[in-house]
């Protein structure tokens, strides 16, 4: 595997080399996995400035996803390391063992000016791989002891694991907390996104953080062209995160980029090929559904909401959820690799 050179730039290398651990854990949850177990030189990541995104920072502790969506857009991340973006990306973890001390170090920079940071922008920190690794307790603190603000976005109810840490640390500093739930429909979800929670089971966690005071918008995300976009659907999903006591909602239609697109072309073709040519049809002019069908969809989930009193994100918060974002072009650095996990 190319772990150098991951800058595409000439920057410098994101993990010592000579640091990389393989474990394969044989055990049920695991089965299949390997874990590349990596000493990262540096974990606060810079957005590039020409990206949309609006937070300028992120902390990603792990590469590559368990929770294996074929529509995730960060698999093209995993390309860079040599692997492939398919089945390697659900089953070749990176995890950065040492995340929480070089994080608690980079804060404690003096260059550092205490900006927002945004996790699970790339990939999901609260994965399977956390509940072994348990790197967000010492994120999690680190920010916190540092009165540091930050956002998270993931669909692993792990994230229940810490929530004496997050609300410890939304009493010193601005937290804040979205969970992606683009759909309801439980066949949909054992195929597109086989190793995530169930949306159920997310809802959950918003129903839980909200229990305990902790304001959770849900990205409703991917909105899924033909597969999850009727009516009937939209309003499903829509009232079950109103009921669950999200503060907002907020649509995001899918969209393929390199790496994602191969994927789920191929899923597409096993599960429903009579999807393919509508697909190809769809996302002819490249990996964003047509504007006029991102307006539909928008326009009917917030129009849902306000029937179901719940309301897009608002303005002020736009900095602390993971937005719909658009990533960057071109081969990249590891904060590159940020965008909108959908999840
Ligand atoms: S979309 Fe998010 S949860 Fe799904 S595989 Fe990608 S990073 Fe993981």
């Amino acid at each position: 595997m190319r772990w150098e050179h991951l800058g595409g730039d000439g920057s410098a290398a994101l993990f010592d080399t000579d640091a990389v651990v393989t474990r394969t854990v044989d055990t049920p949850e695991f089965r299949g996995v390997t874990f590349h177990e990596v000493r990262a030189r540096s974990i606060l990541n810079r957005v590039p400035g020409a990206s949309r995104m609006p937070f300028d920072w992120t902390v990603n502790p792990y590469r590559g996803c368990t929770h294996a969506c074929v529509y995730c857009f960060a698999r093209r991340t995993h390309s860079y390391l040599d692997l492939d973006t398919g089945r390697d990306f659900d089953s070749q973890i990176v995890v950065k063992t040492n995340a929480p001390q070089l994080l608690r170090r980079e804060l404690a920079s003096a260059r550092w000016r205490g900006e927002h940071i945004a996790m699970g922008t790339n990939v999901d920190c609260y994965q399977r791989a956390e509940g072994r690794y348990r790197l967000m307790p010492g994120i999690l603190t680190a920010l916190r002891d540092f009165a540091n603000p930050f956002s998270l976005l993931t669909k692993g109810t792990l994230i229940l694991r810490d929530l004496d840490l997050l609300r410890s640390a939304a009493a010193v500093t601005e937290v804040g907390v979205a969970v992606s739930v683009g759909f309801t429909d439980e066949e949909l979800w054992r195929t597109v996104e086989p190793g995530a929670p169930a949306p159920e089971r997310r809802l959950d966690v918003v129903r839980a953080l909200s229990g305990h005071g902790i304001g959770v918008g849900v990205l409703m995300a991917p909105v899924i062209p033909f597969l999850g976009d009727s009516p009937a659907q939209l309003r499903a999903t829509v009232r079950a995160v109103a009921a669950a006591g999200a503060t907002s909602v907020t649509p995001l239609t899918l969209h393929l980029r390199p790496g994602a697109r191969e994927w789920f072309t191929a899923w597409l073709a096993r599960h429903h090929p009579h999807l393919v040519r509508p697909y190809e049809n769809l996302y002819a002019d490249g990996p964003y559904a047509p504007t006029w069908y991102q307006r539909r969809i928008t326009g009917q989930v917030h129009e849902l909401a306000a029937e179901y009193g719940i309301g897009p994100a608002r303005a002020g918060a736009a900095r602390r959820l993971p937005p719909a974002a658009e990533p960057p072009p071109g081969p990249a650095r590891e904060d590159q690799g940020v965008q909108l996990t959908l999840p």
